[in-house]
């Protein structure tokens, strides 16, 4: 099948900070693909790159044949909205809103009213076996259950691509195997993708493919070129 989304030869510096020197990932419909490797390594720039929020200095991004890096910044935060959600470790739920609220914000941002982004995001919760928390705001539930409302929040609005940072890495183990199951029955279900960023290996177990990054270059078996 076409791959979904494929990076070329991405290259990225801060300053004189290498990032990426020559990265490449392929990932097809509804796979999980975990990418690991050292701290430092340049794992969640790629990320970046893959997901339109960094632009990368030289290389290609390509997501349904359509090239990331060539679309003005207004194309690139709609297609964001509209076919990727974002799983990050810190800071990531608006501590002024309720869990529920949460959840429901990017199906609002895409559009949708609020009673039916909220019924979605109440489903979402439930889903992720944390409905009891729906009327709660993020600083009064646990480390995990927080973790299952961004799940839920990346999941809402059906995303083709699922970009996930260290989803787990506040989590105990048994917390963070919960979470990771979770993510990945429902992308299996929806048919999302996941690009997956994580440096442990039991983590990455849930992944249908690992991709190493080192240095800043990753290689992938899968290219199509
Ligand atoms: P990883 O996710 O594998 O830990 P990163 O992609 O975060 O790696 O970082 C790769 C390199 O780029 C590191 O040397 C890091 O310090 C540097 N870096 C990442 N983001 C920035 C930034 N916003 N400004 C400056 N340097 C950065
Ligand atoms: P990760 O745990 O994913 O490797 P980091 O803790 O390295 O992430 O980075 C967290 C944030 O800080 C990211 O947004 C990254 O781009 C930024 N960052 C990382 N390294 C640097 C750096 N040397 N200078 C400035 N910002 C950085």
């Amino acid at each position: 099948a076409e791959p979904l989304l494929q990076a070329t030869a991405l290259r990225k510096s801060y300053g004189r900070t290498p990032a990426l020197d020559g990265a490449d990932l392929t990932v097809r419909a509804g796979e999980v693909v975990a990418v690991m490797g050292p701290s430092g390594s340049g794992k969640s720039t790629l990320l970046h790159c893959l997901a339109g929020i960094v632009q990368a200095d030289s290389g290609r991004v390509c997501y349904r044949g359509r090239d990331l890096t060539a679309m003005s910044d207004a194309e690139r935060s709609a297609l964001r909205r509209t076919d990727f959600g974002f799983v990050f470790q810190f800071g990531q739920l608006v501590p002024e809103l309720t869990c529920l609220e949460n959840v429901a914000m990017p199906a609002r941002l895409a559009g949708t009213r609020r009673r039916a982004a909220e019924a979605q995001a109440a489903e979402w919760l439930a889903r992720l076996e944390v409905g009891e928390i729906a009327g709660k705001r993020p600083g009064e539930v646990s480390g995990g259950q927080g973790q299952r409302v961004a799940v839920a929040r990346a999941l809402v609005g059906s995303p083709r691509v699922v970009f996930a940072d260290e989803p787990t890495g506040a989590l105990d183990s048994l917390n963070g195997e919960r979470v990771m199951r979770l993510l990945t029955d429902a992308a299996h279900d929806t048919g999302a993708a996941v690009v997956l960023v994580t440096h442990e290996p039991r983590v990455a177990a849930y992944s249908d493919r690992e991709i190493v990054v080192r240095d800043g270059k990753s290689r992938d078996l899968e290219q199509v070129s």
